[in-house]
């Protein structure tokens, strides 16, 4: 899907407007996404082949209780023969058993062969999305992932029920049926199928109408999940509730909610006429048969029996058609599932390993930015000709104005984000050059506002080193100045954080992640430090658990405290995307330029009492 590709961001936004308010699109059936969709049903072929045996048994096996019953009555009844009555009752009763058996079986099969087929695209689809870059995770709508990952996905099911499986039984049904009608009566039988397109057209008609319905109802849940999503987690929540919004947002919802409750009820009305027509229809296939069947009972053509068997596949034969009808609204509509699936999988994965990439080994650490540019929207540059060296075991300050680009740059070198000209290069390798799963290994991130995942604290911790000892987890925390703290704790290390580690301080959330990261021991390090002012021992005692951390590394901080950029080996200085100026403190200092002024309104401030002590 091209307009997914192309890698920039702006990209994206584009292409999920049209999800959002539009109606489904209507796919066009070519000969390359039926062969896609089937790829995915190739590896079940047996079973499918098995399905579709099944199908033709029990559609044969379905013919049996009208033909016996039209033995009873011809020849049992009038001969008054008990044992062959019992005997035609009793078969009866084994065919329909032995049908329940085998639909039970089939059902159990098709659920098999269905549920896993959802699971390998369920599967497919996190795998790749997960390799998207920030790019696209900062531009598509929460809720339209979630919708495409569960109800899109589960879509599928009712899909291969509805399609596959359905049309094979019902042809099958079909085709049985009528060949048996014929046998039986030829005359009867065009009678019983001339009503058969009166049928067809009104259900290709409301059909056709259940399915925009459907699609705009799809598109008013979308809108819910969207609400959902972004008012009622952690910090939705609380914007919401500082703003006062819940009013708004509620009635937001309600608006979503309402539409799609009356597309729903529509959907079903249109559902009721339908029933209304085919119940007509379906009461005057027999009736037909009764009156043109009856008359040739009367000229002494034909006999009861032969009339209420034939009454009996009638009703066999009315179902089918009402489906098959359908089929092509289903198909449509499975389509357009597998369109918008197919979609998320095509999305270009901006920043994947090269063909050529390599392993990097573990790092000295020097970094290097070579006239770098970036820009997000392929616009305006957020970073312009950025160049400086980062030897191994140093640490780098970032200081600038709020929007200078600090946070980008850093970005650029585990490469979250590709750089649009220039190069960041590792120990002399462009980083494009190596495979990403080795260069970010040698990474730790510690961010501004540290995410933990609502689990216990040690499994957040091992997060960073799935292997790691509970001893290195003790050693990484007391580095932290977080054990101390962990052990008061009712549970520990097994207490639940919360939603991202809501229970805990912005203090102790920022140690715990400086605890990841020393257990993960990465050669290279990046820190945003916290900008809200902690109090003096909570910014004492991150300072301490910084000190191991940064010890030996090269370290990247985007610094908001005093105390970071005196012990920084040099500070670069930003602004509006360009390094303006750099150095050491008392060499900025002395050049009385962004740097003083920054110092001044900014590192002063933040200071805590024993930094400027
Ligand atoms: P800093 O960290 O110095 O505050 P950033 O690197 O976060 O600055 O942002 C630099 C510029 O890039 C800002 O103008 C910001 O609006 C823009 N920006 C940041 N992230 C994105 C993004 N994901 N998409 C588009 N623009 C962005």
């Amino acid at each position: 899907m091209a307009e997914f590709g192309g890698g920039g961001g702006g990209g994206y936004g584009r292409a999920f407007g049209r999800y959002a308010q539009e109606d489904l699109p209507k796919p066009r059936i070519t000969k390359s996404l039926l062969k896609r969709i089937l790829s995915y049903f190739r590896p079940y072929w047996k079973y499918l082949a098995l399905s579709l045996f099944a199908i033709s048994v029990s559609s044969l096996l379905g013919l049996v209780p009208p033909l016996l019953t039209r033995s009873m009555i011809d020849t049992a009844l009038p001969g008054r023969d008990l044992g062959l009555l019992a005997m035609l009752t009793g078969a009866s009763l084994a065919a329909t058993v032995a049908l329940g058996l085998i639909d039970v079986g089939s059902n159990y099969l098709d659920s098999w062969t269905s549920s896993h087929i959802i699971f390998d695209i369920r599967n497919a689809m996190y795998r790749h999305l997960e390799h998207m870059s920030l790019a696209f995770f900062s531009i598509v709508k929460p809720g339209d992932i979630i919708t495409r990952m569960t109800s899109d996905i589960s879509g599928i099911q009712d899909v291969y029920r509805t399609t596959i499986v359905s049309l094979a039984r019902n042809v099958a049904m079909l085709l049985f049926t009528a060949v048996a009608l014929f046998a039986m009566d030829w005359r009867l039988a065009i009678i019983g199928l001339v009503i058969v397109p009166l049928f067809a057209i009104p259900t290709k008609k409301v059909g056709r109408v259940r399915w925009k319905i459907a699609s705009q109802t799809q598109a008013k849940v979308q809108d819910m999940n969207q609400v959902v999503q972004e008012t009622l987690s952690v910090s939705g929540s609380t914007l919401m509730k500082i703003f006062g919004r819940e009013k708004d947002e509620f009635g937001k919802f309600e608006g979503f909610n309402q539409e799609a409750t009356k597309l729903q009820i529509k959907e079903s009305v249109a559902g009721r006429w339908f029933g209304l027509v085919l119940g007509v229809f379906t009461t005057i296939g027999p009736l037909s048969i009764y009156f043109f069947g009856g008359m040739e009972y009367i000229r002494g053509t034909i006999t009861i029996g032969e009339i209420v068997a034939f009454v009996a596949l009638l009703a066999r034969l009315y179902g089918p058609v009402v489906s098959i009808s359908n089929v092509h609204i289903d198909l449509t509509r499975s389509l357009a599932l597998f369109e918008r699936i197919f979609d998320y999988l095509d999305l270009k994965q901006d920043i994947a390993d090269r063909p050529d990439a390599r392993a990097a080994g573990a790092f000295d650490g020097r970094v290097e930015f070579d006239d770098v540019t970036f820009s997000y929207t392929g616009k305006a540059n957020v970073l312009e000709g950025v160049s400086f060296v980062a030897e191994p075991g140093t640490m780098t300050a970032l200081v600038g104005p709020s929007g200078a680009g600090k946070t980008t740059l850093t970005h650029l070198i585990p490469r979250l984000y590709d750089t649009t000209g220039g190069a960041v290069r590792i120990d002399g390798s462009d980083v494009r050059d190596l495979t990403i799963a080795s260069l970010r290994s040698n990474f730790g991130i510690v961010m501004q506002e540290p995410y933990l995942f609502n689990a216990s604290v040690r499994e957040n911790l091992l997060y960073a080193k799935a292997d790691a000892t509970d001893e290195e987890i003790v050693a990484a925390c007391r580095a932290a100045n977080i054990h101390d703290y962990i052990q008061s704790l009712p549970d520990g290390y097994g207490t639940i954080v919360g939603n991202r580690g809501i229970k805990l301080s912005g203090g102790e959330k920022q140690r715990v992640s400086i605890a990841r990261v020393i257990l993960k021991d990465p050669r290279i390090i990046i820190m945003d430090e916290a900008t809200s002012s902690l109090d003096s021992l909570s910014e004492q005692l991150i300072q301490q658990a910084m000190e191991p951390l940064l010890r030996g590394r090269t370290s990247f901080v985007i610094a908001h405290r005093l105390s970071t950029v005196l012990s920084a080996d040099r500070i670069l200085v930003l602004d509006h995307g360009r390094v303006v100026e750099s150095g050491t403190h008392a060499e900025l200092l002395e050049r009385c330029g962004l740097y003083k002024v920054l110092y001044d309104t900014q590192f002063r401030a933040y200071a805590g009492p024993l930094e400027l002590a």
